[in-house]
């Protein structure tokens, strides 16, 4: 988009084009910074995993949990996925910091099945960069084997973007499918999406971006919902609405038939510790 912002920059006069300017090499600056951080990161010390729950919406039952990277840097701070991730996809980053991710939440998830917490499902976010690797559905293999979590607790998150190459995410599908790992379409209804592919596809969940969601009170979002979960539910997928903030939203994703939700009405994403003291606390969904 540089390109764009300096044609519009050049386009609204002198003045403008060295503030743009001064702007554009800032971001730029920042980006350089960002990248050249994250190949010196020590994934052990700086990054952590985040785990929100899934809340089955009818019992407020526990059904899982999603994994979100964080990372603090020793003098940037605490740096935005928003921010870091789109990076590290783009330089090829995400490869490497997607599979420390996928192992660590995994490792986790063993763990408390161990400890008698054996119905909790763990969901991943893959980048399309990552799912689309040579050697993505034995890397996910590997990791199963390695942490002890049988495949049918594991979901691998994915946006609509991966459905720009039908082909090739057919086969990743299949892959996974074949493993017995589940996958869900992330922030569904933003992106580049084709009913008839989604039709096609082997998936198991949709889940609804939290833009529609947190407008719900208009009656055109409201709609749009409503036939989000239809959908769904008619291609006999499960549905999980995210970005959940009132009992408001919940009563009326009940009305729809929507089976799960996830948001900050029930928790934040938190560290891993203050995530054992809530299954200590809550009704867990019954193994399945
Ligand atoms: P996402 O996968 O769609 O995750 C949902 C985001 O919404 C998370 O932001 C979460 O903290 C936030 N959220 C959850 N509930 C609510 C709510 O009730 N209200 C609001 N306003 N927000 C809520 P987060 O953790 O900053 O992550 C942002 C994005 O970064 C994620 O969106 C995902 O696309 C990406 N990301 C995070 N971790 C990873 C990772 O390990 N790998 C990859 N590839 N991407 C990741
Ligand atoms: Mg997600
Ligand atoms: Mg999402
Ligand atoms: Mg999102």
């Amino acid at each position: 988009n540089a390109d764009a912002a300096m044609y519009l920059a050049k386009d609204s006069g002198k003045n403008n084009y060295c503030f743009y300017n001064a702007e554009l090499s800032k971001s730029m600056a920042r980006k350089m910074e960002i990248e050249s951080e994250l190949r010196k990161a020590d994934r052990d010390s700086q990054f952590s995993i985040f785990y929100q729950p899934k809340i089955e919406l009818k019992s407020g039952a526990i059904a899982g949990m999603e994994a979100l990277i964080r990372w603090e840097h020793p003098k940037l701070g605490v740096v935005s996925p928003t921010e870091f991730i789109p990076i590290a996809e783009e330089t090829g980053q995400i490869d490497s910091i997607g599979e420390w991710v996928l192992y660590q939440a995994c490792q986790q998830t063993a763990t408390w099945h161990r400890a008698g917490y054996d119905s909790l499902c763990i969901a991943v976010n893959v980048s399309v960069r990552q799912f689309q690797r040579r050697g993505f559905v034995s890397t996910v293999r590997n990791i199963l084997e390695q942490t002890g979590l049988p495949a049918q607790y594991l979901e691998l998150e994915i946006t609509e973007s991966i459905m720009r190459d039908v082909s090739e995410t057919m086969k990743v599908l299949q892959g996974l499918k074949k493993l017995g790992v589940k996958t869900s379409i992330d922030d569904f209804g933003t992106g580049y999406s084709s009913l008839h592919i989604l039709k096609e596809l082997p998936i198991d969940t949709i889940k609804i971006d939290k833009t529609f969601i947190s407008n719900m009170e208009k009656q055109a979002n409201r709609s749009m919902v409503r036939s989000i979960i239809d959908i769904g539910l008619n291609l006999n997928l499960r549905v999980i609405a995210e970005g959940i903030e009132s009992e408001e939203q919940v009563a009326i994703l009940k009305d729809y038939h929507c089976a799960l939700g996830q948001g900050y009405l029930y928790s934040k994403p938190i560290k891993a510790e203050m995530f054992e003291k809530l299954l200590a606390d809550s009704i867990l969904l019954a193994k399945a």
